[in-house]
């Protein structure tokens, strides 16, 4: 009965909507013209309020989120986000205000914007910022595009980005978009920049590097200082990826040890539901002498009196208006809940329970960079594969029968069979137990049973897909056999 999908329980006798009469007189034909109406009904199933009620929390539950169960996504950050975000950013002040409304109507919103870069640049150590870039890519975007932008105006002619083996994709990615050859960087045995390949590639041709802090290994790079004469001797800039300000904020300031411009992830250090591709918010920040670049806007305040500026030479705008302004008040209500102590005590516990898993895992799995991390861990299923034909792939599929949700694998490129693990500060130590006992558990399976490992998940909804195929293909779309 309760597999059965609302198309099948649909009965013409019930229906869950009574759309009330309109006082008017008008009659709905009136309204709409002819050659808008639909010819026929639409086949929209008809079934009481507590039958859909039950189809969508259903639905819900075939799929995996966060308030179902531990979501360990390395690099993604998928902490809890507290309900009283949600209930601050649907919020009637906030939800029914209109870009194209006059300045003294929206000084609410403008403040709140206000507020937030400046917790934003104190968290960060920087000099400025702009809300406006969407993901963490648009902010590299905008990032690369302000490197651009100031390289022209001394006259300079910068064509060469220098990137870390260790980067995510999408930093390659933007620099590229924004008209930068890009130079990969070697890592050395201990997962952090290569000193000497950096000292190599550094030239007057090349506009700066982008350095991920901690790196997509979990390492927190420790030659700044080092890196910072390198770079800047030779007039570049150094662009960090803040993705995993997760695992400094409230302890390291970047603006402050060297860094030119950063981006952050609101939506993934600044909790706000961000699986499925988003939406999301990736403010950029920058040192005095790049400001004059950033994209609009910046909220300024004289007298209590917030406006919105255009910086000078700015690169242009990113976006619509303002950019997610609903993803900013979720951070900025979060940063207000949890304060200065709130902020650094995320950290800590974000560390410990990544080292937790680390420390009870080791040996278990291979841990090919043995050294100090933060907020995640890099294992490798390569001993698995070679031992009992189980990859990678296998063991992360195998998690999802256990009712967990697969780690980050086969990132970053630089561990073969990598399985990244980041469990965030929202997790409880009964959850990561819980998970660790999984994880061995697979171990011994892979073991004793690797078939089942190759065929998981055997327990889920749908069983091990071509994903190739799927992706393709998507059809996520139930028709039933009347439309067979
Ligand atoms: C998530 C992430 C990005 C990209 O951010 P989006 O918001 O997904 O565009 C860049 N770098 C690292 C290290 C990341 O984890």
């Amino acid at each position: 009965m309760y597999d059965k999908l609302v198309f099948e329980l649909s009965d013409s006798n019930k229906n869950t909507v009574s759309i009330p009469e309109n006082n008017y007189g008008i009659k709905m034909e009136s309204c709409i013209s002819s050659k808008n109406r639909r010819e026929k009904d639409a086949d929209i199933p008809t079934v009481s309020e507590i039958d859909i009620l039950r189809h969508f929390v259903l639905l819900s539950y075939k799929n995996h989120h966060l308030q179902k169960g531990f979501y360990p996504l390395g690099s993604c950050t998928m902490k809890y986000n507290p309900v009283v975000n949600e209930d601050i950013s649907s919020n009637e002040k906030v939800m029914n205000i209109h870009p194209y409304q006059d300045i003294e109507d929206v000084q609410g919103i403008l403040k709140i914007m206000h507020e937030l870069q400046h917790m934003l640049l104190e968290i960060t150590g920087f000099d400025a910022m702009s809300l406006q870039p969407v993901a963490g890519a648009h902010g590299e975007f905008a990032g690369m595009m302000i490197m651009s932008d100031y390289f022209k105006s001394l006259n300079e002619k910068r064509t060469k980005m220098l990137i870390p083996d260790s980067a995510h994709g999408t930093n390659p990615a933007s620099c590229t978009l924004a008209g930068f050859k890009a130079v990969q960087i070697k890592s050395n045995e201990n997962g952090e920049i290569d000193l000497e390949d950096l000292d190599k590639n550094m030239d007057t041709e090349t506009a700066g590097i982008m350095i991920t802090n901690p790196n997509t290994l979990g390492i927190f790079e420790t030659q700044i200082e080092r890196i910072r004469e390198i770079v800047h001797s030779k007039g570049g800039l150094i662009y960090m990826d803040g993705a995993n300000l997760n695992a400094i904020m409230g302890i390291v300031k970047p603006g402050e040890i060297g860094y030119d411009i950063l981006h952050i992830n609101l939506h993934k250090t600044f909790s706000t539901p961000h699986g499925g591709g988003g939406p999301g918010a990736g403010g950029v920040c920058v040192v005095k002498k790049l400001s004059k670049f950033l994209p609009p806007f910046i909220v300024t305040e004289t007298n209590k009196k917030y406006d919105l500026n255009y910086p000078e030479k700015s690169i242009g705008a990113l976006h619509s208006f303002y950019g997610n302004v609903n993803i900013m008040v979720r951070a900025w209500a979060y940063i207000k809940v949890m304060g200065n102590d709130g902020i650094k005590e995320a950290t800590k516990m974000a560390i410990v329970n990544a080292n937790y898993i680390k420390t009870k895992l080791r040996g278990v799995f291979d841990l090919p960079y043995d050294m100090p991390t933060l907020h995640e861990v890099v294992f490798s299923g390569r001993k698995h594969k070679k031992d009992y034909g189980v990859s990678t792939l296998d063991i992360a599929k195998r998690l999802l029968d256990y009712g967990f949700h697969a780690p980050t694998i086969y990132f970053p490129l630089i561990v073969s069979e990598a399985i990244m693990i980041e469990p965030t500060e929202t997790e409880s130590k009964e959850t990561l137990d819980m998970f660790i006992e999984v994880m061995k558990k697979i171990d011994e399976e892979a073991k004793t049973n690797p078939e089942l490992l190759k065929n998981a998940p055997v327990n889920t909804p749908v069983t091990r897909l071509d994903d190739i195929k799927a992706m393709k293909e998507l059809n996520v779309n139930w028709y039933g056999e009347k439309h067979a």
